[in-house]
């Protein structure tokens, strides 16, 4: 990384401007693909000890992570902020988050990765003993958006590093700054080389997803589909995490502050452009008008602005003028086939930011309700009953996440199980992004895998291997070895039909 200012832009390097006002914060040279193809030879290389350090070596290093981290937030904030403009707080979260992050995986790795015995399926394979262990793929891709320049990069890269892999990261090119802060870091700690960061937009995306043994990858669900084929043709796994239009469902019976407060944090926290974000609102009609007049108080309430290291400001700017262009047209559309918004609406001060939007008189055939918005709008939508938001909720390509606001939280669970979406929060928001013993995965176009989460989290990027081997002293010959006897099959047969057939099929 190397300050930039008023020098011309080599087309090898990337300028990244603070979105609040945008000036030149700083540029970063592009990584070539031969570039990337070194760097992960070289990942390659360094893999092996790492892997071989085991759980217990892995966890002193993410621990000495953690420290380093925890030692430099104020630098890894400021950087975030400069690149982000978002509010100090919102930054601030990006560092709690990689240092729990890296606290649970470093100290459940060990349980997660450990073998696994299982009893055979039939009495007939008692004589075997049954292993299932996990082998680290050697080279894990990451590929990230720029939405949280460090929580982004820290939710892959931490549990991958924990099973054992190397990591090649690709952090967006929008946001580039902080990952190369947190490289630094793996350096300055003496870690193994088994963490390398590469810079550049799709072209370096595309040279990590032809050299790595695994991708992980966050973004758009146009670049997902172009990943997932490029990673079919060379028949190697991906998770993918995309888009989402997550809807809240507002009960007739739900604390009606607390849905107004949980609802306007869940869609305008980072200035709404968060996967899990609240990006569209069902309210039962009894008590529409009531939770209307909280939302939109509070909402008018809230600090538009570029924040400071005093967290003075609640709503940041969007990342670039392409995400401006998007929460504009959502909201233009929606205005011109006759929507209202009762609070905000258009783009406001300098740079990009966007005013905090309540829209109504919204329905499904509007790109606010249809398409990921990723900016702060609340779009809201009256409901006669409960079973017409569920249908409503269903009523999309995506299927991130939900919340369900109520008084009871049994008729919450029940609800739950009739939305289709990969996490559902009661009477909150986002919540489940911060239980890192969930799964945290997307249906649909959501996405396709689990991102992260409990045992599941690391074993994603090992290959299994099932062992057997014999339980009981071994014969010269099995039955079933050469040469073939019709009568030895027959006992066999025999013993099977016995075991698990039916009724009288089984002495037949
Ligand atoms: P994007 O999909 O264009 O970029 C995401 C990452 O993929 C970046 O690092 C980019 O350089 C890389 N990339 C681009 N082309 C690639 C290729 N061919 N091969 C490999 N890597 C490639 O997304 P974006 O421009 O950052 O955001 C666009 C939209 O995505 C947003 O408007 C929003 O709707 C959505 N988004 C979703 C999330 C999320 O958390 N689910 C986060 C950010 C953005």
């Amino acid at each position: 990384m190397t300050d930039s200012a008023n020098t011309t832009l080599d087309p090898a390097e990337l300028e990244v401007r603070n979105p609040a006002t945008g000036e030149p914060v700083g540029t970063v040279a592009v990584t070539t693909p031969d570039e990337v193809t070194a760097t992960v030879r070289s990942l390659r290389t360094a893999q092996k000890r790492w892997e071989s350090l085991g759980p217990a070596g892995r966890k002193d290093w993410l621990l000495k992570l953690q420290d380093w981290v925890l030692d430099h937030a104020d630098e890894l904030a400021d950087s975030i902020q400069a690149e982000s403009a978002k509010p100090r707080v919102e930054a601030e979260v990006e560092i709690a988050f990689t240092v729990d992050l890296l606290g649970y995986f470093a100290r459940n790795a060990g349980k997660f990765l450990a073998d696994t015995h299982v009893s055979p399926h039939s009495p007939l394979m008692r004589v075997k003993k049954l292993t299932t262990a996990y082998k680290p793929f050697p080279v894990v891709g990451i590929i990230t958006p720029w939405n949280f320049p460090l929580g982004m990069p820290a939710a892959d890269l931490i549990p991958a590093l924990a099973a054992g892999a190397a990591v090649v990261l690709k952090p967006s090119e929008v946001t580039p700054l902080t990952p190369l802060v947190l490289a630094r870091g793996w350096q300055e700690i003496g870690a193994p080389a088994v963490f390398a960061v590469v810079s550049g937009g799709g072209d370096t995306g595309a040279a990590v997803v032809a050299e790595s043994d695994y991708i992980q990858f966050t973004g758009s669900g146009r670049t997902g589909r172009r990943i997932a084929v490029a990673c079919a043709e060379r028949m190697i796994p991906y998770s993918l995490e995309m888009g989402g239009k997550d809807p809240a469902i507002v009960l007739a019976d739900a604390d009606l502050d607390r849905a107004a407060y949980g609802i306007a944090f869940g869609a305008l926290c980072n200035a709404g452009q968060l996967c899990v974000s609240v990006e569209r609102v069902y309210v039962e009609a009894a008590v529409y008008d009531r939770f209307l007049e909280k939302l939109v108080a509070h909402v008018r309430e809230l600090r538009v602005g570029r924040d400071d290291r005093t967290g003075s400001f609640d709503i940041g700017p969007l990342a670039n003028e392409a995400q401006l262009a998007i929460v504009s047209r959502h909201v233009d559309e929606a205005l011109a086939a006759g929507a209202q918004a009762l609070t905000g609406g258009k783009p406001t001060g300098t740079g990009t930011f966007y005013e905090p939007t309540v829209l109504v008189g919204v329905d499904h055939t509007m790109s606010c309700i249809t398409e990921e918005t990723f900016g702060p709008t609340i779009p809201v939508i009256k409901v006669t009953d409960e079973n017409e938001a569920i249908k409503l909720a269903n009523d999309s390509i995506y299927g991130l996440s939900a919340s369900v606001w109520t008084g009871s939280v049994s008729r919450g669970q029940r609800i739950a199980r009739h939305l289709d979406a990969g996490a559902v929060n009661i009477n909150d928001a986002t919540i489940n992004l911060f239980n890192f013993a969930l799964p945290h995965g997307g249906w649909g176009q959501s996405g396709t895998g689990y991102r992260w989460g409990g045992a599941d989290g690391v074993r994603k990027y090992c290959r299994k291997q099932a062992i057997t081997a014999p339980a009981l002293p071994t014969q010269k010959k099995e039955m079933l070895w050469f040469p073939y006897d019709m009568k030895k099959f027959g006992f066999m047969r025999g013993a099977m039909r016995a075991m698990s057939a039916r009724g009288s099929r089984r002495f037949k």
